[in-house]
């Protein structure tokens, strides 16, 4: 084998993370510890998640924000789609400008060198049959006109800016009343915008929306008429074989976030339905916990391994290739960004491609790649 010492460079799609929170950016280091129940899971960390929320002011979300950014930024990742649901100050009381805290989270983004598509949530109560707790009051809108009407705002606001999108994100079917989806629908499908909802991540959200409407999630949304080129399915942690079907008929997306899927406990999905459906799938770093767009790039092959102990579950030519697509293109699109996008150029003479031979560089990246790497990018 020989050692090729000339300087090459590879240019690549820069990264999507089509899923972010960023103010959880704060909650790093947090929830690491046995809290005073038996065992934690999801919705244990998640009162940590909300302790922060109700210290939240509009200066601090900005600036949580702009770390977050930055991160992302130097980890190359060029497009963000932020999911964003808190809205309002404590109580539920709209600030002077009821979008204040979405202008903010965009400016950190622009300013971070990031485009952005601002995912407005839609957030409606605390579960199946059950009030807003205390934090999620900031979440909630006073009715499902205001939350379109935020939506609609934001969308005339940044007509102009090539920079960014704005986005429909109902929460998920525990958030939003069966009652206002089809009205959702409508508007969003009117606008063509991109769809995203929380969909099958954890075992209790199915069985409350099961139990309230006689259906799981995703045939919620089927019935509702959400399903869609446009839908994105963030998790699909639990989706059945058969919900792949009808997602990927649709070619509509599944944005897995592999490192807070992890950090949480969540399990593992059937990627290889989804990939046999022809699903779009995506990638986001959702938490903040790790932040290493290679992890989660990976975890999209690798995860499957793990759940089937099977090598090479992507059967197509090149996975490598099929990976940096999901976590580059394919992210962009489910954000609503079309066309190539932003690129970067790697340094192949970096000293991580030695003994890496010619041909093989995409698929060292993709699979032993980390964001940490000095020199990698030019
Ligand atoms: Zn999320």
């Amino acid at each position: 084998m020989t050692i090729p010492e000339c300087s090459r460079t590879l240019r690549v799609p820069a990264f999507t993370t089509a899923h972010s929170h960023a103010f959880q950016r704060a909650l790093r280091g947090k929830a690491q510890r046995p809290g005073p129940l038996a065992q934690d899971d999801f919705w244990t960390w998640r009162e940590a998640m909300y302790t922060l929320v109700e210290g939240l002011t509009p200066d601090s979300v900005e600036a949580i924000a702009r770390v977050a950014y930055r991160e992302l930024h130097a980890s190359g990742v060029r497009t963000v789609g932020e999911f964003h649901y808190v809205h309002h100050a404590p109580n539920g009381v709209p600030y002077d400008d009821g979008n204040e805290l979405a202008h903010r989270v965009i400016r950190a983004a622009l300013d971070s060198g990031l485009r952005i598509s601002l995912l407005r949530s839609i957030y409606q109560r605390g579960g199946h049959g059950r009030g807003l707790a205390k934090a999620q009051e900031r979440f909630a809108d006073k009715s499902l006109d205001a939350s379109l009407r935020a939506i609609s705002d934001l969308q005339s606001y940044y007509v102009n800016n090539p920079l960014v999108r704005i986005g429909i994100a109902p929460h998920s079917t525990r958030a939003v009343h069966p009652a206002a989806w089809k009205e959702i629908v409508a508007f969003a499908q009117g606008r063509d915008l991109p769809f995203h909802v929380h969909v099958a991540e954890q075992p209790r959200e199915l069985d409350e929306c099961l139990h309230e409407t006689g259906m799981r999630p995703l045939q919620l949304l089927e019935d509702r008429g959400a399903i869609s080129p446009r839908l994105v399915v963030v998790h699909g942690t639990h989706l059945l074989p058969e919900e792949s079907e009808i997602l990927g008929k649709s070619q509509g997306f599944v944005c897995m976030c592999a490192t807070t899927e992890r950090d949480l406990g969540d399990g593992l999905p059937n990627l290889g339905a989804m990939r046999a459906a022809g699903v779009r799938l995506c990638m986001g770093i959702d938490s903040h916990v790790v932040c290493d767009p290679f992890d989660d790039m990976r975890a999209l092959e690798t995860h499957e391994r793990l759940r089937t102990g099977r090598r090479v579950a992507a059967r197509v030519a090149h996975p490598a290739a099929s990976l940096w697509a999901s976590a580059s293109t394919e992210g962009a699109k489910a954000c609503g960004f079309d066309g190539d996008g932003p690129s970067l150029t790697v340094r192949t003479d970096a000293p991580f491609f030695a003994l890496v031979d010619a041909g093989d560089e995409l698929d060292a990246l993709v699979f032993s790649g980390t964001r940490a790497l000095d020199g990698l990018f030019a």
